[in-house]
């Protein structure tokens, strides 16, 4: 959460920026993009995310690192997750493939300034833009020997990162496991926070917020268990569930997190 403030206080930066910018008395010649409504908090947008008030279109803009694009099968199960959760009407994924920062760990300050620098999708009309960047570099302050490698963060309303050179390390040192399944866990948890879990802007119907963990679910088995963002307990998870036959290694919401997201406007 320290991290999350750190990015609070950049957004803040970053709007007092191009408000000052506004005020300048000089008519503008090209109308530039009005980025605002994508520099919130995150959780900010979770009911705009899961119900159509405000917005009945949904584009999803996957920036990734040459060579690191999230698979098609990964896509067409997070698009599913996407459909089961909201109502929005048109789901559309965009994909912008963009060079390496040239980085050995990214700190999500400069993550946020890669998302200024290329992120070409944000809310028009009653379409909602979302950014996930796909990074070639591990999260700063990964401890690999510890096996505490971050997968995944989300740092506004309508942004997140995925670690993919880790998902795929992680992936690959199990037999049981995908890098698929790997992705879909963590794209789908990630956006679990976009949709205010836990207590991040969809109000808690029962308590169930993890006392160790701010943000995450209490309950053993949920998406929205704090293991998740790690690599270790990620890994033993989906090899816990493979190992017990379940039918999906992924696992998926408790009755506390959907109850949760059916009050904020979502299905
Ligand atoms: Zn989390
Ligand atoms: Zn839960």
């Amino acid at each position: 959460m320290k991290r999350f403030k750190l990015l609070l206080l950049f957004a803040g930066l970053t709007l007092l920026l191009n408000c000052s910018k506004d005020e300048d008395s000089q008519p503008q010649v090209e109308q530039e993009t009005d980025k605002s409504a994508n520099l919130l908090a995150t959780g900010d947008s979770a009911h705009d995310l899961l119900a159509n008030t405000n917005f009945s279109n949904l584009l999803i803009e996957i920036g990734y690192v040459e060579g690191f694009q999230p698979s098609t099968t990964t896509m067409a199960n997070f698009e599913d997750f996407l459909r089961d959760r909201t109502f929005k009407e048109n789901i559309t994924v965009q994909y912008l493939e963009l060079p390496s920062p040239g980085k050995e760990t990214l700190t999500l300050q400069e993550i946020a300034d890669l998302e200024t620098e290329n992120r070409t999708a944000y809310n028009e009309g009653n379409t909602l833009a979302v950014y996930i960047y796909f990074a070639d570099a591990p999260a700063d302050g990964d401890d690999e020997e510890q096996n505490l490698v971050t997968l995944g963060s989300v740092y506004r309303n309508t942004s997140m990162v995925i670690y993919e050179r880790t998902v795929r390390a992680i992936a690959n040192r199990s037999a049981l496991i995908t890098i698929s399944d790997v992705e879909e866990a963590v794209l789908s948890h990630e956006f679990g926070h976009l949709f205010g879990l836990v207590n991040l802007g969809s109000p808690m119907v029962a308590l169930h917020e993890d006392a160790a963990s701010t943000n995450h679910c209490d309950v053993a088995g949920c998406l929205m268990q704090a293991e998740i963002e790690f690599g270790g307990g990620l890994m033993g998870i989906l090899e816990s569930r493979a190992l017990a036959g379940k039918g999906a290694a992924v696992p998926s919401l408790d009755a506390a997190c959907l109850a949760d997201l059916q009050a904020n406007g979502g299905r």
